[in-house]
């Protein structure tokens, strides 16, 4: 196909829902991808945070080869190796007894909800804060903290209270004995990378625990060694009742799981909850491969140490150019705060093959694969620079 049909299709078969960059991509690997002119682009925000291995990781593309051979789907009334290899990983790794295994984080987060409603036997109101972002199931968009998501999608579920981010008393004030749940993102990802503070999370935690509430942290974009631990609770010394998880899980195929403590795993009986595929024998042989590649290769550690040059790097930014005005986040995930729209500095970015994101308008975020060089680390910060230094700096 060339290009102009690519385009042509894409307007006449297929509802408009992105905003999109007129790029078409036909390879990828690692944080390189190239386009059908065989342009190369360097990734800072490979598959929307899906990427924490970067593009075609050969373990992962090695394991689904594999099990794409021999067995593709069995359905979830029957056993499968890969899964409950899988399950038992992922419970390694966190507090988590059980896992429930979806195909997105709205669905992972649908599971949480629905998980809390029984829980509660009759409390059902879930706390959640503003700038938040679930998803775009309804349950997912009523409890995502944005109008803009929001509009025209009425009537949404009931059962919401939406408060102040990092305001504890905000959260006091919502409760009720109807009260089942308090649910957040650490570090808010399209609320505009907004970090949770640790006084904060601790007084929640400490709610909870008084009041029989149930903490779900929704790590769909966060988990699996963004914030260069496993999952960004891990930098708070809490511990949450739930855990949604998704976008990097599967190396880039599509999986969503909620995980849950062990005093209320089992919660939910036959029959009253289910995903066709979820957590079908190829997608657990990524997320296996992925969470193999996270171990073995050391990510982790090399997410923290790229972690301190990339934001070493981006504060030096910040103190050339004025319409910088902040710079945050935890680990890989990075928020740039400019005190103007971000998308022109993003099509600079792109023009010098670069390709970063903007939320929330005016925050630039970078979130590089956990297997990002210094050397890559500087020539996406050079690239920023010349764009800043034509765009940004007044
Ligand atoms: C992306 C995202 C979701 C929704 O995930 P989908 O797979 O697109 O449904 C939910 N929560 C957070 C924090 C996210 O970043």
């Amino acid at each position: 196909m060339k290009l102009e049909e690519v385009f042509e299709s894409y307007k006449d078969y297929i509802m408009p829902t992105y905003t999109k960059v007129p790029l078409v991509f036909v390879k990828g690997k690692g944080s390189r991808l190239w386009d059908i002119h065989g342009n190369v682009y360097l990734d800072f925000f490979p598959g929307w945070g899906v990427g924490n291995l970067g593009h075609c990781h050969p373990k992962v593309s090695a394991a689904v080869r594999d099990q794409i051979s021999k067995l593709i789907f069995i359905p979830n009334n029957y056993y499968h190796i890969p899964q409950a290899k899988l399950a038992k990983e992922v419970a390694y790794r966190t507090f988590a007894a059980k896992v429930f295994f979806c195909n997105s984080g709205a669905e992972a987060n649908e599971g949480a909800i629905k998980f809390s409603r029984k829980f509660g036997k009759g409390r059902f109101e879930i706390i959640t804060f503003e700038n938040s972002f679930h998803g775009r199931t309804l349950a997912a968009l009523a409890a995502t903290g944005q109008k803009k998501y929001q509009q025209g999608f009425e009537p949404l579920p009931e059962g919401f209270r939406i408060v102040k981010f990092n305001d504890i008393e905000a959260v006091k004030g919502a409760l009720s004995d109807k009260t089942v749940a308090i649910m957040l993102e650490l570090i808010q990802g399209e609320g505009g990378i907004n970090v949770a503070g640790k006084d904060f999370v601790l007084a929640l935690r400490k709610l909870c625990d008084e009041k029989n509430l149930l903490l779900i942290v929704d790590e769909v974009q966060t988990g699996l060694g963004r914030t260069g631990k496993y999952f960004c609770y891990q930098h708070y010394g809490i511990t949450p009742d739930i855990v949604t998880l998704a976008k990097a899980l599967g190396g880039g195929l599509p999986v969503g799981m909620m995980a849950v403590k062990k005093e209320i795993a089992d919660t939910l009986q036959p029959g009253m909850h289910a995903s066709t595929f979820g957590g079908g024998p190829v997608i657990c042989r990524a997320a296996l491969a992925t969470l193999e590649a996270i171990q073995k290769e050391k990510l982790l550690a090399n997410a923290s140490k790229q972690s301190e040059h990339l934001f070493q790097r981006l504060n030096s930014l910040k103190n050339k150019y004025p319409a910088i005005k902040e710079v945050r986040g935890i680990g890989l995930m990075a928020g740039v705060e400019l005190n103007r729209e971000g998308k022109p500095i993003v099509e600079g970015c792109l023009k010098k093959g670069l390709l970063i994101n903007c939320t929330h308008d005016t925050v630039l975020r970078l979130m590089p694969a956990l297997n990002i060089s210094k050397k890559e680390i500087d020539r996406a910060i050079n690239i920023l620079d010349g764009v800043f230094s034509i765009a940004g700096s007044s």
